[in-house]
């Protein structure tokens, strides 16, 4: 066994960064002393694969059926075996978005292998990779291998590691013959109105919590936030007071980002809200109290009234 297969997510026919950042990854190791080999899972999405060669790919399977249009977690299982059982390979990468959480541990129970979730730095040694992931809300890293068979499940957090376009090119399989049994389907995906940017896609994010007093401030959050070009973010406090929908929430029971830039406009820094922020590149923090946990991490901290600091910075940037 060597190699490495990656399963690629896409969304109506676009493929997800992160999936990229996964498949960068894999080449960046060499394939594990083997090919790269990625797995494109959906229906009517045919055109996206032999695109994954300039992202390190050397062979794309892809399991295009009308059963697979929407994710269904015994489908995908299914496939990713199946390109698995052609590929050999001694590890299997998935990016740990939504989907990928729910189909990693599927695909490694399916396999018989170990599952290694929400990695953040990768070594390899041979053939096994050891994985670095953070424990206990990210106060402390843990490193992980898996014994025995392989190949190794890797989840990896979304925009920790970097897309690189090496410049290659993929040669296209379809994986037909898949014994499909399907019996929980998803009928259809509802998406949330207004087409805001999601805080697990963004490279900016702009986050408000009990600080911003109101609701009604989640205005000038939303002007910066639209001044970078960024999503808005918000911590568990607000959310809990119905300020903000959840799909906003950035933490240990929200989501988990790592962009390249985040703010956070009063937000305390607990550690909970740490556990799902404190992997971005760079952290400024706009808090009143000088003593805020958040100036801990923070890269850069402004000590103010964010109602004072945030009008001349929209302005400032806006000028640029
Ligand atoms: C099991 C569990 C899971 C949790 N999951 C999450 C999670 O996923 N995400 C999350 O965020 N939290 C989570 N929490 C909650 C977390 O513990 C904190 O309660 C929460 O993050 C606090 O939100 P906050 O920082 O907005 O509010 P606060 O802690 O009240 O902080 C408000 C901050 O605003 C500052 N401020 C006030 N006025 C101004 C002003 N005018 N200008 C500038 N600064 C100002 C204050 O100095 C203060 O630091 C969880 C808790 C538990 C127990």
């Amino acid at each position: 066994m060597a190699g490495i297969l990656v399963f690629v997510e896409q969304r109506d026919g676009e493929i997800r960064k992160a999936s990229l950042q996964a498949v960068s990854e894999a080449k960046r190791h060499g394939g594990a002393g083997g090919e790269v080999t990625a797995v494109l899972v959906g229906a009517g999405i045919g055109a996206a694969a032999a695109g994954l060669g300039a992202w390190g790919a050397a062979r794309v399977f892809v399991a295009d059926n009308p059963a697979l249009g929407l994710y269904s977690a015994e489908g995908y299982t299914e496939a990713v075996a199946a390109a698995a059982a052609k590929a050999q390979p001694s590890a299997i990468f998935v990016a740990g978005t939504a989907m990928g959480r729910d189909l990693a541990p599927r695909v490694a129970a399916r396999l018989g292998v170990g599952a290694i979730a929400d990695v953040v730095k990768l070594a390899l040694d041979g053939d096994a990779f050891t994985a670095r992931r953070p424990i206990y809300s990210g106060k402390a890293f843990a490193e992980a291998t898996t014994a025995g068979k392989r190949p190794q499940v890797i989840s990896l957090r979304p925009n920790v590691f970097a897309a690189e376009e090496s410049g290659g090119s993929a040669a296209v399989e379809s994986l037909d013959g898949l014994g499909l049994a399907i019996r929980a389907v998803v009928k259809e995906l509802v998406k949330a109105a207004g087409g805001e940017l999601d805080v697990a896609e963004a490279d900016i994010i702009v986050s408000g919590g009990r600080g911003i007093k109101g609701p009604e401030n989640f205005a000038l959050i939303k002007s910066l936030a639209d001044a970078l070009g960024g999503a808005v973010g918000a911590s568990r406090a607000v959310v809990d007071a119905g300020w903000i929908a959840h799909s906003h929430q950035v933490g240990q029971t929200g989501k988990v980002v790592s962009p390249s830039l985040y703010v956070a406009c009063g937000i305390s820094g607990a550690i909970q809200h740490l556990a799902g922020m404190s992997s971005s590149k760079i952290i400024v923090a706009i808090n009143k109290d000088p003593d805020a946990p958040i100036f801990k991490i923070a890269d850069y901290g402004i000590v103010g009234d964010l109602f004072e600091v945030i009008p001349p910075m929209v302005a400032a940037i806006k000028a640029l």
